[in-house]
């Protein structure tokens, strides 16, 4: 097989379909989409991930409101088709066995893009090993440094086994995949027919690869002992080249994906600012994400699109003309959206909540940065606000990892104080958040909150999805936003503009800036002043769902990241 234009993308999760449980949220998501875009632009993307028998998990949540897990059983040939070729890699002195499973990715004019699921669970393994690649994000350290072999070093053999041997680029999706440059200098240094590696093999694995940073906290990136390392890799000479590898005794994978990688990339211009700040040898620049529009338009938006915006589906761009837009029909898409998602609320939680109201959706990760409390900062204004600018009805999702106490306790209190209001505002709270609910939610509401606490917010995705759909975002500025927002006409900002730089953000400051806006501006807009509010929409289309998209994102990718001349970009050694 000839592949010299392929561009291998290796991510630890892929989102492709809600019956495939592969994926914990919007790393997963952003790979599926950034897939289905290249599928649709024709990109010669092969993608490379691990399969997760055991999905991320099934939510339940008892009568107090506190989560438990279950492993979601999935029937995996169901959706893959099983290869027969097999590669292997050594843990702990051990071969471990790996087959592939395969999926392919149709494009918009039947291009296709194969995704191979990694899985180790085969009779030649052992019982431990067959369960490596059962857990996304799984158990303890050990677990989760077998799984980065397994996916860096294992992903490259099985894609030389597949045939696919002359591949231009490696884009690590996150640092989980770095060991793949272990695997490329060993075969840089075999290639030159030598037995241990130069710094030549260095420049040239450099050469080939990419890496997307998603983290912008130290604390976010993954590190291990070098004992472990030692203990599951074996002796390489790699460590000894201590400024690729390791320092202090600790191997951090994002260091050798910085290390090894031509062109690096944050995933907002503001994340990509941080990122320089925490990595600041090196050169890191931004290509913002960007949604999948075909894949998060409503059925009712894909049908008014299609009457009006023929092409959108091969040319995301074309959403710019959407300001021409029918507004009466744009409102009925919208109405028909509102629908099917309060009567999925309505059936799952008997919230008995009315398409007349005004109606806000928050869904995301339940971890503390997210702030999910921030609109009950102050419950007796929320209620006046409610009793006198206008009704309103609030929907929320999202699962806690199961390790995290504290986000637990956040869905835990959220139960609660949907139970202390429940006379003056309905409020919900859907389980098992996933693609197919957010693309319910992200269409089928008003307005879509966001409160992260800054700067932690990399860029968020569901309020692309929303914008596609026509609904604004009510959002701190931080992530995304602090590019899509234009006051007033493609959403709103909570707290003050200008001050998203600062490092302090008091919440308090901020929930009355929720307040105010909610109060004087959007409600009495949603309820008094239509058309006002349908021209918000149509901006959140128009400037944001046409450029917040994937096709816009590949196509970056594409010109400054794949590019074969070696970039302004380049990474400076070490
Ligand atoms: C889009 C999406 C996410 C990511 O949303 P953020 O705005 O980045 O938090 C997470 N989970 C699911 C199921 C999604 O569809």
């Amino acid at each position: 097989m000839n592949d010299s234009r392929a561009i291998a993308y290796f991510s630890m999760e892929i989102g492709l379909e809600a019956g495939m449980p592969t994926y914990a949220g919007g790393l997963g998501l952003l790979a599926g989409d950034m897939i289905r875009a290249a599928a649709d632009l024709k990109v010669p993307l092969i993608a490379v991930t691990l399969l997760h028998r055991k999905g991320y998990f099934y939510q339940l949540l008892d009568a107090s409101g506190w989560q438990h897990e279950e492993a979601v059983e999935w029937a995996v040939d169901d959706f893959l088709q099983e290869l027969p070729q097999r590669a292997a890699v050594t843990i702990e002195g051990r071969d471990v066995h790996i087959r592939a499973w395969k999926y392919e990715v149709a494009g918009v004019s039947g291009f296709k893009i194969p995704v191979y699921f990694l899985d180790t669970d085969l009779p030649e393994n052992s019982v431990e090993d067959r369960a490596l690649t059962h857990y996304l994000y799984g158990k303890d350290q050990r677990y989760r440094l077998c799984q980065e072999v397994i996916l860096g070093i294992g992903g490259v053999r099985m894609l030389r086994v597949l045939g696919h041997d002359e591949i231009a680029r490696f884009h690590m999706n996150e640092g989980h995949s770095s060991l793949l440059t272990l695997e490329l200098l060993d075969e840089a240094a075999r290639k030159a027919r030598r037995s241990s590696i130069t710094r030549d093999d260095i420049a040239v694995v450099r050469e080939q690869c990419v890496f997307t940073t998603h983290t912008p906290v130290p604390a976010g990136h993954d590190q291990f002992p070098m004992e472990l390392v030692e203990r599951v890799l074996g002796r390489r000479e790699i460590y000894d080249y201590k400024d690729v590898f390791c320092c202090e005794g600790l191997f951090n994978p994002t260091f050798l994906a910085l290390n090894l990688s031509r062109y690096v990339n944050g995933v907002a211009r503001k994340h990509a600012e941080i990122s320089r700040s925490m990595f600041a040898r090196y050169a890191i620049d931004a290509i913002t994400n960007g949604v999948h529009a075909a894949t998060w338009a409503a059925p009712s938006f894909q049908a008014l699109y299609d009457r009006y915006l023929p092409g959108w589906r091969q040319d995301n761009f074309s959403l710019r003309s959407a300001l021409s837009l029918p507004q009466l029909e744009v409102w009925e898409a919208h109405i028909q959206a509102k629908k099917a998602l309060l009567h999925y609320v309505n059936r799952e939680t008997n919230a008995g909540m009315d398409v007349d109201v005004l109606t806000i959706g928050f869904a995301r990760r339940a971890a503390a940065y997210k702030r999910w409390e921030l609109i009950f900062t102050d419950l007796e204004r929320l209620k006046k606000i409610a009793r006198q600018a206008g009704n309103l009805q609030l929907i929320f999702a999202g699962k806690a990892h199961p390790q995290d106490q504290g986000g637990k306790e956040q869905i835990q209190r959220l139960v609660q104080a949907k139970e202390a209001l429940k006379l003056e505002i309905k409020i919900a709270y859907l389980a098992n958040y996933d693609m197919e609910l957010a693309k319910l939610m992200t269409s089928g509401v008003d307005i879509w909150l966001n409160t992260p606490q800054p700067p932690l917010e990399a860029s968020g995705t569901s309020g692309m999805k929303a914008a596609i759909n026509g609904v604004p975002s009510l959002s701190v500025l931080d992530g995304w936003w602090i590019e899509g927002h234009i006051e007033g006409v493609t959403g709103w900002a909570i707290g003050e503009e200008g001050r998203e730089a600062s490092a302090s953000h008091d919440s308090v400051t901020e929930a009355t800036s929720l307040y105010d806006k909610l109060e004087r501006i959007i409600l009495p807009m949603f309820y008094r002043e239509r058309d006002r509010f349908l021209t918000v929409m149509l901006h959140a289309i128009a400037l944001n769902g046409s450029f917040f998209n994937a096709h816009r994102m590949v196509k970056q990718y594409v010109l400054n990241a794949y590019a074969q001349q070696p970039g302004n970009h380049k990474v400076f050694a070490g």
